[in-house]
Parts: structure tokens; C-alpha cells; sequence
């Protein structure tokens, strides 16, 4: 049995350690970016919101035309004996839908391609890492890109066009930064690579609407948020209002509700995580300890 514990994959059928994995260089995932995915987490050896995270997937497919051969009980099989097989209590979970090879010599039709399903997973990532999100972190404003319009791609549907947040990314680490932030054609805030963004104005939160995927930890926030009688407004967010928010934070599966203390110069809460963000924090992971949130997975 080969060591899984460094991460796994799953493709066509079979289990793999992730090193191994690979797709052909031919695939229109790879020669024209073509791919919709989705990242669910594990947590303390469970799936957290593993229907939401799937209904977000099969919408994905729907909406990219592709058909994967494969229905989601099958998917959901995959990514269950995948993950038990790494062995893998707390784990990052892709699981991924690629137009694929064209079969026919010269054509460019996206109808003739074989779309395929693969899933790999590796240890949970925290896009920001969990002793600098504790002291909240650091984010810069892309200047030299804006967000890709999302009637040029659909940033609803996860994808793999990462050219805009790259560019950004750059420049945030050109100048010490942890990670970036986009603003749309408009000036409003969009979201960051693997992240949506949140401004706190006293017992109130705005988070972006349009022009954003629709994250699950998004909408865990959305709901911890409700339960905690604060008021929530999913809407436009010029960055002149976001400049006088009193907090804001990050959402991700990637490390859930994420402190920010400085955007570009300015600080915020006292250049430290603000209250309401260092409550959702810890929100955030009492709820991905719910029983009636979580999938357990059956590890041999
Ligand atoms: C994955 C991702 C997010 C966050 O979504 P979650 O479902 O909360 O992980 C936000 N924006 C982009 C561009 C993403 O890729």
C-alpha cells in the first residue's frame, strides 16, 4: 500500500497518491483553462456542508455544458473513499470537472470533448496561516488588474482563471503583503484568490453580491451572523464606504473567518483582529463541529 497521508487522488476510479496524479497536456483544461471546480473541507474527520459544497459543484457542471458520465452519488462516493483512504482527519478537498481531450483530429468544438470527474485532496490549508490570521492579516488592493468582469467569466462558477488574482497577488507580495483584493470596473470590492471579503460598521456586515463566487463559508457567515442578531446586507460595496468600515475580514474554506488589520496603509481595529471578526472566528469552528453540518467519513 503506497503512502496516501501526503494527499490522494482519485482518477478514473481509482486511488492514487497525489504525486502520481496527472491529466493529459492536451486536455482543454489545461490548454484553455477549462475546468469548474469546487474545495470542500474536512474537519476532525468529517465533510462540513458536504450538500451545499455539492450543489454548488453539480451547478457548476450544468452551467459549463459539461457532462461528466457520472452522477453525484457517484462523486460523493469518490471523495468519501478518497479521503478515508489518505487517512486524513482535517483535509482540503477538490474535486474537479475538465472539458478534457478533443478526440476529433483538428476540431475546436467544445461538444466533442470527453469531459471527466477527478478529486484529490492533501492536509487542510489555511489560506492565511492560523497565527497570522490570530493577529489579523494583511491585504493589498490590486492596482495594475480588476477582478475579471463576471460577464466574462462567471465568477459563480469556481474556476481556474486565475490570471487577475496572480497579477494581484505580485503585487501584494512585491510589497510585504500576505495576500490581494480586486476591485470591479466600478470600483467596488469584489473578492480575493479563494476568498470573499466582509466590512463590519458597528452590528452591521456588508459582503459583496454580485461579481463574486457565492462562497459556503460566505453563507455560514451569513447565518452566524444572523444568529447573532447582527444585521447582514449582501450588496454593492464602493471602496469609498468600505475605506470607513470599522472591521473587515475574510471568508474561506480555507481557514473560515480570517481577521484583516491592514488594507494597503490603513489600519483597521486598532491594527488588530476587530471583535465581531474574532467571534465569527471562533463561531466558525464550533460550527464545523456540528453534528447536523457534518458528514462523517467511514476511515478503514
Ligand atoms: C473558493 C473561493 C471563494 C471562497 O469560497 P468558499 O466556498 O467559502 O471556500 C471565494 N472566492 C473565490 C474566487 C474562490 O475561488
Amino acid at each position: 500500500m503506497s503512502d496516501l497521508s501526503k494527499g490522494a487522488a482519485w482518477m478514473r476510479g481509482e486511488i492514487i497518491p497525489i504525486g502520481e496524479a496527472g491529466i493529459a497536456v492536451t486536455d482543454w483544461g489545461v490548454t484553455h483553462c477549462d475546468i469548474g471546480y469546487d474545495v470542500v473541507p474536512v474537519w476532525r474527520g468529517a465533510f462540513f456542508r458536504l450538500e451545499d459544497y455539492m450543489d454548488r459543484f453539480v451547478a457548476s457542471v450544468a452551467a459549463l455544458r459539461m457532462d461528466l458520465g457520472m452522477e453525484r452519488a457517484g462523486m460523493v462516493a469518490a471523495l468519501g473513499d478518497m479521503v478515508a483512504a489518505s487517512g486524513l482527519r482535517d483535509a482540503y478537498v477538490a474535486m474537479v470537472a475538465a472539458r478534457g481531450p478533443n478526440p476529433v483530429p483538428g476540431s475546436r468544438d467544445p461538444r466533442d470533448c470527453k469531459n471527466h470527474f477527478y478529486a484529490w485532496c492533501v492536509p487542510y490549508v489555511h489560506i492565511v496561516k492560523p497565527d497570522l490570521a490570530e493577529k489579523g492579516t494583511s491585504v493589498w488592493i490590486a492596482k495594475s488588474v480588476r477582478r475579471i468582469p463576471a460577464d466574462s467569466v462567471d465568477p459563480r462558477v469556481k474556476n481556474y482563471h486565475w490570471g487577475d488574482f496572480t497579477s494581484g497577488l505580485f503585487e501584494a507580495k512585491d510589497r510585504g503583503f500576505e495576500t490581494t483584493m480586486l476591485l470591479d470596473h466600478a470600483g467596488n470590492v469584489t473578492e480575493g484568490p479563494g476568498f470573499n471579503v466582509f466590512a463590519v460598521f458597528e452590528n452591521r456586515l456588508v459582503t459583496p453580491e454580485n461579481g463574486v463566487l457565492h462562497g459556503i463559508t460566505r453563507r455560514t457567515v451569513l447565518d452566524m451572523a444572523h444568529e447573532r442578531g447582527l444585521n447582514v446586507q449582501a450588496r454593492a460595496l464602493p471602496l469609498e464606504e468600505f475605506w470607513t468600515a470599522d472591521e473587515v475580514f475574510l471568508s474561506s474554506s480555507g481557514g473560515g473567518v480570517i481577521p484583516v488589520a491592514r488594507v494597503d496603509d490603513r489600519h483597521f481595529s486598532n491594527a488588530a483582529p476587530g471583535p465581531v471578526a474574532r467571534m465569527l472566528r471562533r463561531d466558525y469552528f464550533a460550527w464545523m463541529e456540528r453534528a447536523d453540518l457534518r458528514s462523517p467519513i467511514a476511515y478503514p
